[in-house]
């Protein structure tokens, strides 16, 4: 059996032989993109050590989820579904089941308290030991492994395998944690504090992707504006500006694009370097969350909504075509129908390409779960459904907006709903449907034909 060499930590190489060729793994995933990159790293990770993907856990001989714990809903549905192995490992107790990501760095015993029958607990820091565990947990029994002591720059293991979802695009992380305290969020406490990645290692990797035939990068981290910050780099600290550059220059990247930037520490020299690199896409998504400055403060996000409109405005006049979308949080402790109308006043002035919007869920362990004076349900949803509606009119507009505009677009893959067409992305990430079949990673040049409340129909440009 060929022995596979991985690299967990910059500089440790280990050397194993595969020992589970042959067995099936499947791995579902909740959350946002950096647990969908995490996936994509054990999945690496579980095929050097031989083993197959399966899309269904039917005949998987390992069950892996990988958790979020921003959402309330995502915990229901995270005991919801393990609820639902039980009985699969009753008539199968070969089966092993792995619980990783942010609920699991956050509730450590108790998803084995709730779930006697998962094998192994892994927390967000112990991605690069998925196999050690399953090792330990055939050899052992049921495992939880939480790695929470101090971290640094050489804890973040680079140089793992990856199992990608796409040939031609691909996530790469600059940071991970995160040094801000919104007091809604979750992440700091279960990602820790931030720490960056030399640029050197990130540049390396995105040269390999770029070998490998990737063309388009997103770079991850919970809050890009604040790269580099401790790092020491022969007395200066790198800035995210000269990372985007560097970036830039790998040869065969064509796109750039980056999420999520912080509005209180995004400044001009990040607008300029998008606007100077070429492969850097027209596109920021501007996480706003709420438009009061009542609100904003009881949130930790430090800037207005002035500030933020200021900033947005700042981008759009060094950065020409750009494409902006946000998240929005409606509900949040104490929000009167004056926060909330301030709200509705400064999305309505952003026009906003697209909204994530969201009600707002107490998170334990967060201040604002403490805080009291919730906003009744009924109300919520009231707020809810008219920014949505508000929101939907803006996005409708800006889709309207680029009928008969000439754009490059990425080709994604067959439409969903229909194979004779396939789904692009333009460099603003709008969505256009072309009919006719080209391969994913096709950059086509498109004439935009006609405009959909959420998505674009296009045709080939001469
Ligand atoms: S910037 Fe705020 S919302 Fe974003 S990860 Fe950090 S604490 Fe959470």
């Amino acid at each position: 059996m060929p022995e596979i060499t991985i690299l967990t930590m910059p500089g440790l190489k280990e050397v194993r032989t595969p020992t589970r060729t042959g067995r099936r793994y499947f791995v579902r995933t909740f959350g946002c993109q950096m647990n969908e990159h995490d996936s994509e790293r054990i999945a690496g990770l579980l095929e050097a050590d031989g083993m197959i993907r399966t899309d269904t856990p039917d005949d998987a001989d390992l069950i892996v989820l990988n958790t979020c714990t921003i959402r309330e809903n995502a915990d229901t549905k995270l005991y919801g579904y393990l609820g639902s192995l039980k009985r699969a490992k009753t008539e199968n107790p070969d089966l092993k089941i792995a619980v990783g990501g942010c609920s699991a760095q956050k509730e450590r015993d108790l998803i084995q308290e709730r779930a006697g029958w998962v094998d192994v607990v892994f927390g967000t820091h112990n991605v690069h030991r998925v196999v050690d565990l399953l090792d330990h947990a055939d050899e052992w029994g049921p495992i939880t492994e939480i790695w929470d002591e101090t971290r640094s720059v050489g804890d973040i293991p680079s140089g793992l395998p990856v199992h990608r979802e796409t040939e031609h695009s691909a996530w790469v992380t600059v940071t991970v944690g995160c040094n801000n305290s919104c007091t809604f969020c979750i992440v700091p406490i279960v990602r820790g504090p931030e720490i960056s990645r030399r640029p050197g290692d990130i540049v390396r990797e995105i040269e390999s992707l770029a070998a490998e035939g990737v063309t388009e990068v997103t770079l991850l981290g919970q809050n890009v504006n604040s790269y580099g910050r401790d790092l020491d780099l022969n007395g200066r600290s790198p800035l995210f500006a000269d990372l985007l550059r560097r970036v830039g220059s790998v040869e065969g990247i064509e796109r750039i694009r980056y999420t999520s930037p912080h509005p209180k520490d995004f400044r001009e020299d990040v607008a300029v370097a998008m606007a100077e690199t070429p492969a850097v896409c027209e596109q920021i998504h501007f996480p706003l969350q709420s438009g009061s400055d009542r609100i904003l403060a009881a949130m930790h996000r430090g800037y207005t909504g002035k500030r933020f409109l200021e900033k947005l405005e700042m981008m759009r006049s060094i950065v020409p075509n750009l494409a902006a979308s946000t998240d929005v949080i409606v509900g949040f402790p104490g929000e009167t129908e004056a926060d909330f109308a301030a709200t509705l006043e400064v999305m309505e002035a952003a026009r906003f390409d697209n909204a994530f919007m969201f009600q707002f869920s107490p998170r334990p362990g967060t201040p604002a779960a403490e805080m009291g004076d919730p906003v009744p349900s009924d109300t919520v949803q009231e707020r809810f459904d008219r920014l949505v509606e508000l929101q939907n009119g803006i996005t409708y507009e800006q889709n309207r907006a680029q009928v008969g505009r000439v754009e490059e677009v990425m080709v994604e893959g067959p439409s969903k709903r229909d194979e004779s067409v396939v789904t692009s992305r333009t460099r603003g990430n709008r969505i256009v449907h072309i009919s006719g079949q080209w391969p994913a990673g096709s950059l086509l040049r498109v004439r935009v034909t006609r405009a959909a409340p959420h998505y674009l129909e296009g045709e080939l440009s001469s």
